[in-house]
C-alpha cells in the first residue's frame, strides 16, 4: 500500500480524516485552500504542509479529496489552471470521498481514465464524530482493482467499508443514506411537536421510545439537541439542501418519485429561509414548531 498520501480538502471532515491517515503511519501531504487549516494541522496533526495541489500530486500517486461539491471537485482535480490531474502520474489512483453527484462522479472516472488514473467515489456516514474517531461508514464505487487498492486507506478513516458497486455507485448509496436521515429527523420533529401540543414531556418521550421500534441514531444523538435547543453542532442545512439537490437530480433522472423527500426538501428550504444555513440539520425541529405555532424550544 502507498506510504504516502495526498489529501486536499482540510474542512470539518477533511481535516480529522487527513490527522487519522497521519496517526496510522502514513506521510500525509495535504492541502486546502484556507492556508490556517493546513498551518494549524501541521502543527497539531502531524501531516506536511503543502503549498499547492501540483505540488500535492506530483509528489504522491495516491490522492484523497474531501471537498464541498461538483465545482470544488472537479476544478482540484481536473479543470483548475493547477488540477491535479495534470500533475498525477499514470498509475495513481484519486479517492473522491465528498458528497458529489454520480453522474460526475462517472465523468471523473471516466476522464481520470484515459490518463491512466484510478478512481473511486467514496463518500462517508458518520459526522464530524465519525471522522474524529476514525468510526465512519464509507460507500465506495469504482472497479474492483481500484477498490482494493483503496480499501487500506478508507480503513484507516471508517470502521464500515463497503463496496457499493461501479463508478458512481458509492455516491447513489450515499444519497440513499440522505433520504433516510432526513426522513428520521423529520419525523422526530413531528413527534416532538405532537407531544408538546399533548402536554407531554419532550426528554420523558426522548426517554421512552429509546430501545424501541422508532430509536435510531438521530434519535439518540440529534433529538436530545433539537430538545435543548442546540443547533450549533453537526451538519449544517446548507450541506444538507446541497445533498437533497443532488438526490432531486438523480430522482428525476431515474424517473423515480420521492414524495416524502420532496415535502421534506421544502422544510429544510424553509430552515434556511429563517436563518438557519449554517446551523445543524436538527434545526429542522424549529421549522416543524413554527408550523404548529410553538415556541422554538421544548
Ligand atoms: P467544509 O466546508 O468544512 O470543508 C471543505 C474544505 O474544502 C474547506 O476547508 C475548503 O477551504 C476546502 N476547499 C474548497 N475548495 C477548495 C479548493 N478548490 N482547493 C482546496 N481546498 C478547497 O466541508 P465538510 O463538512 O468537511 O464536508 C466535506 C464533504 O463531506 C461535503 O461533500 C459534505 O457533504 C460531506 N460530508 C460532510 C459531513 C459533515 O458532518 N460535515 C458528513 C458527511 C459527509
Amino acid at each position: 500500500m502507498a506510504s504516502t498520501v495526498g489529501f486536499i480538502g482540510l474542512g470539518n471532515m477533511g481535516g480529522p480524516m487527513a490527522r487519522n491517515l497521519a496517526r496510522a503511519g502514513l506521510e500525509v501531504l495535504a492541502y486546502d485552500r484556507r492556508r490556517e487549516a493546513v498551518y494549524k494541522l501541521a502543527a497539531d496533526g502531524g501531516v506536511t504542509a503543502s503549498r499547492s495541489i501540483g505540488d500535492v500530486a506530483r509528489a504522491t500517486q495516491t490522492l484523497v479529496t474531501m471537498l464541498p461539491d461538483n465545482e470544488h471537485v472537479l476544478s482540484v482535480l481536473l479543470k483548475g489552471e493547477d488540477a491535479a490531474a495534470k500533475a498525477l502520474a499514470p498509475g495513481s489512483l484519486v479517492i473522491d470521498m465528498s458528497t458529489i453527484s454520480p453522474v460526475v462522479a462517472r465523468d471523473l472516472h471516466t476522464r481520470l481514465g484515459e490518463r491512466g488514473i484510478a478512481f473511486v467515489d467514496a463518500p462517508v456516514s458518520g459526522g464530524t464524530i465519525g471522522a474524529d474517531k476514525g468510526t465512519l461508514t464509507i460507500m465506495a464505487g469504482g472497479d474492483d482493482q481500484a477498490f482494493e487498492r483503496a480499501r487500506p486507506i478508507l480503513e484507516k478513516m471508517g470502521t464500515t467499508v463497503v463496496h457499493a458497486g461501479g463508478p458512481g455507485m458509492g455516491q447513489i448509496f450515499k444519497l440513499c443514506n440522505q433520504v433516510i436521515v432526513v426522513g428520521n429527523l423529520t419525523a422526530i420533529a413531528e413527534a416532538l411537536t405532537l407531544c408538546r401540543a399533548g402536554g407531554g414531556d419532550a426528554n420523558e418521550l426522548l426517554a421512552a421510545l429509546g430501545g424501541g421500534a422508532a430509536d435510531s441514531w438521530m434519535l439518540q444523538n440529534l433529538a436530545p439537541r433539537m430538545v435543548a435547543g442546540d443547533d450549533g453542532f453537526g451538519f449544517p442545512i446548507d450541506l444538507q439542501l446541497k445533498d437533497l439537490r443532488l438526490v432531486g437530480e438523480v430522482a428525476h433522472a431515474l424517473d423515480v418519485p420521492l414524495p416524502s423527500t420532496s415535502l421534506i426538501t421544502a422544510l429544510y428550504l424553509a430552515a434556511r429561509a429563517q436563518g438557519g444555513a449554517r446551523e445543524g440539520n436538527q434545526t429542522i425541529y424549529k421549522v416543524l414548531a413554527k408550523l404548529a405555532d410553538q415556541p422554538p424550544n421544548p
